[in-house]
């Protein structure tokens, strides 16, 4: 039986999650309502995932509902924001009810460990694209900026560096390590990091597009630079028997990481120090924020050298957004 666009609402997507008394009208009617909590102040993110673009055409249908709530929650993670609820405009081709079962499945799997509630949305028929918008709320003065970053703060970044950019140069030799993929398909945004990071971190910002090229960005909204050290950025266990060069190359200019990379003032620093300890949350320190614009790599033997931000992102060719 064909299904109409209603239909698709009712059956994929009206799912209530018993974990929000704050939305008040959900899907179903013209838009929604929401209750904003006193004393917060509203945060909106949006991402869209274009089929081809940023994901296979073949790419599983879990893995695409997955995502396109992750790099929501991972924009979220690097203002210390809280999500509550999201907004979904799904365009596809044609009505696949296997797909769309996957992929609502993908899509409440994280939705429900984060407690975010699919309160509307669109549905509309053309080439595949899926774009999630995020809404939620924070303590102001808690945010996590990228333009609070100043001379002589400390940089970290959580997590490991490089799995995903591995995961692409792997997909065109055909050997699959599932490690390296499940951080490529199912990423695991850094949302209780970013949320614990509040009144601890000055800047920070998710690294989706590459470590150089988001700290970049960091520096140019702070008007100052950084100086790197290379040694220290970490990687996963399954990059650890690359060539050292090729593995750097991952963890510099490779996309779709979602970790946060912050910077921390020293008289923060033995509270974050505690911070991570009592929560045994990964996080390495991988360099100064300097007064000094521009991006230095400093290596443990002394040399310096200027990294080429935009010189190895044929990973990811143009798919820079
Ligand atoms: P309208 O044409 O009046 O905007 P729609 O038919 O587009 O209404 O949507 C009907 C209801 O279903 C609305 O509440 C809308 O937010 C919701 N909705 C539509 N598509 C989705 C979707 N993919 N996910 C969640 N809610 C959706
Ligand atoms: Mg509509």
């Amino acid at each position: 039986m064909a299904l109409s666009e209603f239909d698709i609402i009712a059956r994929y997507f009206t799912r209530q999650g018993a974990y929000r008394d704050d939305v008040v009208l959900g899907v179903g009617d013209d838009a929604a309502l929401l209750k904003v909590p006193r004393d917060r102040q509203l945060v909106l993110a949006v991402d869209t995932l274009v089929a081809g673009r940023h994901f296979p055409e073949d790419a599983a249908a879990f893995d695409i509902g997955w995502k396109a709530l992750a790099v929501n929650l991972s924009d979220f993670a690097a203002m210390g924001a809280t999500p509550a609820w999201a907004t979904l405009s799904l365009t596809m081709p044609a009505v696949d009810k296997h797909w769309l079962q996957a992929f609502a499945d993908g899509f409440y799997t994280l939705a429900e460990q984060y407690q975010v509630a699919l309160v509307g949305g669109d549905t509309t028929r053309g080439p595949l694209s899926v774009s999630v918008q995020l809404q939620g709320y924070i303590k102001p003065g808690k945010v996590l900026r990228r333009d609070a970053a100043k001379p002589g703060q400390a940089l970290f970044v959580s997590g490991t560096l490089g799995d995903a950019a591995c995961a692409l140069h792997q997909l065109q030799s055909g050997a699959v390590d599932a490690l390296v993929f499940g951080r490529l398909n199912r990423p695991e945004p850094r949302v209780a990091l970013g949320q614990l990071l509040g009144g601890v971190a000055a800047a920070a910002i998710d690294v989706s597009d590459g470590l150089l090229a988001d700290l970049g960005h960091i520096l140019e909204a702070s008007r100052c630079g950084a100086t790197l050290y290379p040694e220290r950025l970490p990687a996963s266990a399954a990059l650890q028997n690359l060539p050292a060069g090729e593995v750097l190359e991952y963890q510099c200019n490779g996309g779709d990481d979602y970790e946060l990379c912050f910077s921390v003032a020293p008289e923060r620093r033995a509270q974050l120090d505690a911070m991570l300890h009592e929560q045994a949350l990964s996080v390495a320190e991988i360099g100064v924020i300097d007064a000094q614009p521009g991006l230095r790599c400093k290596f443990a033997d002394g040399r310096i050298i200027t990294p080429a931000i935009h010189g190895f992102d044929h990973f990811l060719s143009d798919d820079d957004d």
